[in-house]
């Protein structure tokens, strides 16, 4: 059976125009985010319907066409490009895009997999309640890809990951099967999970048609403010301190170094308040009254010493604050390449993680320049390394050598070398090398079990050596 004969098999069940195979239509599936992988399917499949993804999967089968599911292609680790050699086919799920149910009461919502995470928080707002997960690329990446990473962003502190926000899946199986369950139910002890097994999966172990997602009352205060403190010891105390006051209402906590700060003064002048060696962007949100809330954090920063502070008095103020943080990956993007890291330790060993990893990292590359900026309240910092002299290039021949070294460290303080970017093509040989060995056989026990044919998303983390 030839790739001729499946492909017209392929535009008989989806329709031509569902079936791309001109370059300059799959252009858009082929390369990653950051462009460092660059893919050549066979074709690029949009099919509009749980049936199709359904038979498409059993077609595949049959004529052993390997299948690399697509969201909005905005994995960082090269997790949805497919390979070069012209024999895998990219299924992009952007036609499965429909609102299956909104049950307000129940404060959950059923999505297709291809729903992006903007309208899915939009469809939540419609129906006055919140659906809070939020990253940057929020415009274009779709609940699937934000199940199949176990996105992360920048309310996890609250809300938890994707993992948490989800109260049933439906997945098309490597063999074709549909396992549905769509379930709104918060409880449930009948058997093993299974829902969990495909979250994080980076689309290894089938393809999610449709989600039934928790939802949340949605906030009516937020408070806002932009904290400089000496040292990463001050940041985590502020942490614990905010924690105990405000218990859960504290929503959000960041955390950037003076680098960073410094670097987004060239892009944003006067709109970065100060720099101090750390600065910490917190946000309090509740169902109380705005002034109420806003009074009341008023109230407890005034009984802190800090180096320098500002509290956002209305909503422009506030996003002003946002965009600092959400411009830092850009105006570091533009200043150059860097080395990333996408890290997370117990945030108590924050402060230990940084002197530690600045000290290996000094010791080798004494020129190298260090931006650590994240989200300190769940351990998660973006962690990346550059050059500050043109002659200091030779940081990024050595690659290999600055990732071992912040690994290392991570390691030693029972990190993880993937917080919430997934591990996709970048990472294998690192996970390799750093994940107990029988986790990852177990793993990989459980991909030979459902997909012996490893034909779906090959090449990545879990296809056995
Ligand atoms: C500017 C920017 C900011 C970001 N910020 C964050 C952040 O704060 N937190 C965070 O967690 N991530 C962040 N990311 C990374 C990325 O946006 C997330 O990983 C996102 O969840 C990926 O969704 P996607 O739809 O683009 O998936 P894709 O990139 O298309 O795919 C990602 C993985 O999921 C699989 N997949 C996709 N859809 C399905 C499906 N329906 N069924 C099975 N498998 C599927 C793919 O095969 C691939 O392995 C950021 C990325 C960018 C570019």
């Amino acid at each position: 059976m030839s790739q001729a004969d499946f492909l017209r098999k392929l535009q008989n069940l989806l329709g031509t125009p569902h079936v791309l195979t001109l370059e300059s239509d799959t252009a858009a599936f082929c390369l990653d985010q950051r462009q460092r992988y660059h893919g050549n399917p066979l074709a690029v499949a949009l099919p509009g319907t749980r049936d199709e993804v359904a038979q498409l999967v059993r077609l595949a089968r049959q004529h052993r066409i390997a299948l690399v599911p697509q969201g909005g292609n905005t994995s960082t680790c090269g997790a949805a490009t497919p390979a070069q050699d012209h024999r895998q086919l990219v299924v992009g799920l952007r036609r499965l895009n429909r609102v299956i149910e909104v049950d307000a009461a129940n404060r959950s919502m059923t999505l297709e997999a291809g729903v992006t995470l903007a309208r899915a928080q939009q469809v939540a707002s419609e129906a006055r309640r919140l659906f809070p997960l939020s990253l940057a690329s929020e415009g274009s990446c779709q609940i699937g890809g934000n199940l199949s990473t176990n996105a992360g962003g920048l309310a996890v502190l609250r809300y938890g990951t994707m993992r948490d926000l989800t109260l049933g899946l439906e997945v098309v199986l490597p063999d074709g099967q549909v396992l549905n369950n769509l379930s709104g139910l918060r409880k449930d002890t009948s058997g093993l999970d299974l829902k969990q097994l495909f979250i994080g999966a980076e689309g290894q172990l089938g393809l999610i048609t449709a989600a039934s997602l928790r939802l949340f009352a949605a906030p009516t205060a937020r408070a806002t403010a932009l904290i400089g403190v000496r040292d990463a010891q001050s940041v985590i105390d502020w942490l614990n301190a905010l924690q105990e006051h405000f218990g859960d209402r504290l929503t959000t906590f960041e955390m950037m170094s003076e680098d960073c700060m410094t670097l987004l003064r060239h892009t944003h002048g006067e709109r970065v308040p100060f720099c101090a060696p750390w600065t910490i962007l917190l946000e309090l949100s509740d169902t109380a009254e705005q002034e109420l809330l806003y009074q009341q954090l008023l109230d407890w920063l005034a009984t802190r010493e800090m180096l320098d502070g500002v509290v956002a008095q209305n909503q422009t103020q506030r996003s002003t604050l946002w965009q600092l943080r959400e411009d830092m990956s850009e105006a570091q993007k533009r200043r150059g390449p860097s080395i990333k890291h996408d890290i997370a330790i117990p945030s108590s060993a924050i402060p230990r993680f940084l002197e530690l990893a600045q000290q290996a990292l000094y010791s080798r590359f004494p020129h190298c320049s260090i931006m650590a900026f994240g989200h300190a309240g769940d351990g998660n910092l973006h962690y990346n390394v550059s050059y500050t002299r043109a002659d200091n290039r030779d940081l990024f021949a050595d690659e290999a050598s600055v990732n071992r070294l912040v690994y290392d460290v991570v390691y030693r303080l029972n990190g993880t070398l993937a917080a919430e970017h997934g591990i996709g093509q970048l990472k294998t040989h690192w996970l390799e090398h750093y994940k107990d060995p029988l986790a990852l056989a177990l793993m990989r026990s459980i991909k030979k079990q459902l997909d012996p044919d490893n034909l779906m998303n090959p090449g990545k983390w879990l296809s056995a050596p």
